[in-house]
């Protein structure tokens, strides 16, 4: 059976494949290893790798099981990438480095005075309902620009902009979509791909991939 060192080496050795065409250097994508649903001693194995991002997609799992690990290995950083409910931001704000979901004027309004309390401005991406789906989480890109301008107005540092797209179809064109949204709002970071398209994303300009079922084998 592959180890996780080896599934590790393997994501990051796509990653650096993917790198070479477009031109970029693997060391801009940040790979966050998502834990969601395994146990500890299931990350254990990928911080004795020497791994240290990671991505939960719930505020509660996070708290049960990272301040034990954050304990045991220094410099860990914790990515939320799943939907935060207003009533957990004060929770999210102290547990994770990063955000990827905030989506909602209401949430901004909920993280900014979280981080006023807790005294610590988290980066947080911008998710986009790129595919314009009614189910699917993300501020519409219509109203992309104006909520840029309140994060920007909260104060709270804009990490770049997240997008999950629609499943089933080809997603280049909507993580290239998310690239021209980025550029044309002046912001930096990509948080797109996951264990079935990462290596599009990173070509598309990803910054930071978000993959768990490659890394942790598939979820229970
Ligand atoms: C679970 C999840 C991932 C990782 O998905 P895999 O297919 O297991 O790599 C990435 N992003 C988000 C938002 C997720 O919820």
């Amino acid at each position: 059976m592959e180890s996780a060192a080896d599934k590790l080496a393997e994501v990051r050795e796509n990653i650096a494949r993917m790198c070479k065409p477009a031109r970029r250097k693997p060391e801009e994508v940040t790979l966050i290893a998502v834990s969601k649903t395994h146990p500890a001693e299931r990350i254990t194995p990928l911080l004795e790798a020497g791994h240290r991002v990671f991505g939960e997609n719930r505020v509660q799992e996070a708290a049960d099981k990272w301040p034990d690990l954050r304990e045991q290995y220094a410099g860990v950083e914790l990515h939320l990438i799943g939907q935060l409910q207003s009533n957990k931001a004060e929770e999210a704000v102290e547990l994770f480095d990063v955000i990827h979901s905030l989506d909602r004027p209401s949430l901004l309004k909920a993280l900014a005075k979280a981080m006023d309390k807790a005294g610590r401005r988290v980066p947080c991406f911008v998710q986009v309902n790129i595919g314009d789906e009614e189910q699917k989480g993300g501020c519409s890109i219509a109203d992309l620009p104006a909520f840029l301008e309140q994060v920007r107005a909260a104060d709270i540092p804009v990490a770049g902009l997240m997008c999950l797209p629609p499943s089933g179809i080809e997603p280049a064109p909507f993580f290239a979509f998310l690239a021209k949204l980025a550029k044309d709002n002046g912001v930096e970071g990509l948080s797109m791909g996951m264990s079935g398209d990462y290596e599009t994303a990173v070509q598309m300009g990803a910054t930071h991939v978000r993959v768990g079922t490659a890394l942790f084998g598939a979820r229970g």
